[in-house]
């Protein structure tokens, strides 16, 4: 056990009731973070608020605790309405601003997002609500309808701000504004501070406080994204994260042997560089996929976990969940695979319905709740596959033949003159030396292996191919 230290930020500094402190504790939340400990003080005070800090931060207890703290039970009107720029975002809100208000009596919290119809979100609004939650559009629907009233507004939140502007939520924010009074308070969260949100801040704050929270770089971070997919959309959905995100190298996890091979066919059909690594391959063609990757020729190998057990490649710039582990010590583990030594990784991970048991074992091992995106958000990026710099020649003679690395560079490099930069790594084991050259001059260094040498003996050199 750890002692704190006299300066924490304990939520005991802030003027809750003592039913919200012992619910708190009783949450687990012990400490406040960052922007909690930053953003509480004056949010409670009533001041409107700019707050900035990365996700994960803890930024939606910062303004449920200040909303939660001015709700009237007894009135039956909406007091506070929090915007957010997905379903799946509005709907976590919902849960954290639930499980924050456990402490009163009878809260009641709705969620008011599209994608799901209009009737049971206006009969839940009909029973009374304190707290509403919801997506842009889906609210403008229900004020135009007349379901939904905001002249007993308190607080207005505006979350994920930034992500609201990309989305070009901002007519709909401000149409939102205008039907609330002029005197509640208003708080703004964003993960970044690009310019229209200054622009945004200025028409709907009134003399706001700035927190923020800079983002430490000290460390090797894992910044983690779920996608919710149909069963169909699966494999698809892999495709557009590569292209979305065009990372430089991908291990892709999933489930079962037949999927990996399912998911490289697929990617090799399109043009992606990828391999599948499973439990039926023979150890030569293992040998030779594990190479491949490790050396840059191979961009995305798709693996289960049994299979990339031991695997060591650094500097991965992302892992996808192509299937949601059952067991969440080992999505831990696939995830450990990005963001080492001072990087930032990318997880990505794609779950159906049937599997968000499975994420929930995820959220409570990993202490924190998962967040989610659109797929829709994924952007093809147009023009041409990534395909890795390298590519990899093998040549038929390995320790057996007393080859050893300098010999092979010795003859790409005295002998045939290529220079440093085109030749990759050397893997050589007992039958077969595995060289990655640069794609480019691939097809010449082969045939001039072929004609040439090493260490006084000819060779038989080939391209695996991709
Ligand atoms: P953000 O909106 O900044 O991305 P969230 O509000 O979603 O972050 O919080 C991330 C996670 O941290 C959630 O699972 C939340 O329950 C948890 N959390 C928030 N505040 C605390 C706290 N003070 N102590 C422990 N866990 C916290
Ligand atoms: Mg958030």
């Amino acid at each position: 056990m750890t002692l704190l230290p006299a300066s924490s930020n304990s939520f005991e500094k802030l003027p809750l009731s003592p039913a919200a402190q012992d619910n708190l504790r009783r949450l687990g939340y012990l400490e406040m973070t960052a922007i909690q400990a930053a953003s509480l003080p004056p949010a409670l005070q009533g001041r409107d608020l700019i707050a900035q800090a990365k996700t994960g931060s803890g930024k939606t207890a910062a303004f449920a605790l200040a909303l939660l703290a001015k709700l009237d039970a007894r009135s039956f009107a909406v007091q506070a309405l929090v915007l957010c720029p997905t379903r799946e975002l509005a709907d976590q809100v919902t849960m954290e601003i639930r499980r924050l208000a456990r402490a009163e009596d009878n809260i009641k919290v709705v969620a008011l997002s599209g994608g799901v119809p209009l009737r049971g979100q206006t009969a839940s609004l009909e029973r009374g609500a304190h707290v509403v939650v919801g997506t842009p559009g889906r609210l403008m629907d229900h004020l135009d309808r007349g379901h939904l009233k905001l002249d007993s507004l308190a607080t207005l939140v505006l979350d994920e701000a930034d992500r609201m502007l990309d989305m070009g939520f901002v007519d709909d924010i401000k149409k939102i504004a205008r039907q609330c009074p002029a005197q509640r308070q208003t708080l703004l969260f964003s993960a970044t501070y690009p310019e229209g949100i200054a622009k945004l801040a200025a028409q709907f704050l009134r003399d706001p406080v700035t927190v923020k929270v800079e983002t430490r770089h000290d460390k090797g971070q894992i910044e983690q994204r779920w996608y919710e997919v149909r069963e169909d959309q699966r494999l698809p959905a892999v495709a557009r994260l590569l292209e979305h995100f065009r990372p430089a190298s991908t291990l892709a996890f999933c489930n079962t042997k037949a999927r990996c091979r399912a998911l490289a066919e697929m990617l090799q059909a399109q043009g992606y560089s990828a391999l599948a690594l499973h439990g039926e391959l023979e150890q030569r063609d293992r040998d030779q996929v594990l190479v491949r990757f490790a050396n840059g020729s191979c961009s995305i190998l798709v693996a289960t976990d049994v299979a990339a057990r031991g695997l060591d490649v650094a500097g991965l710039a992302a892992v996808i969940n192509v299937d949601i582990s059952p067991d969440p010590e080992a999505h831990v583990h696939r995830i450990g695979r990005t963001g080492r030594a001072g990087e930032t990784g990318l997880a990505l991970s794609l779950s159906s319905m049937d599997e968000m048991g499975a994420v929930g074992r995820i959220e409570q091992l990993q202490g924190h709740a998962s967040v989610w995106y659109p797929l829709a958000d994924l952007t093809p990026t147009p023009g041409e596959r990534l395909l890795p710099a390298m590519t990899t020649v093998h040549i038929q003679a390995g320790r057996k033949d007393k080859i050893r690395p300098g010999d092979v560079l010795g003859a790409l490099t005295a002998d045939l003159g290529y220079t440093r930069e085109q030749v990759g790594k050397i893997d050589i084991n007992e039958f077969a030396t595995y060289v990655a050259v640069g794609r480019d001059i691939a097809h010449e260094v082969v045939r001039r292996l072929n004609e040439g040498r090493i260490k006084g003996r000819s060779v038989k050199a080939r391209l695996l191919k991709d």
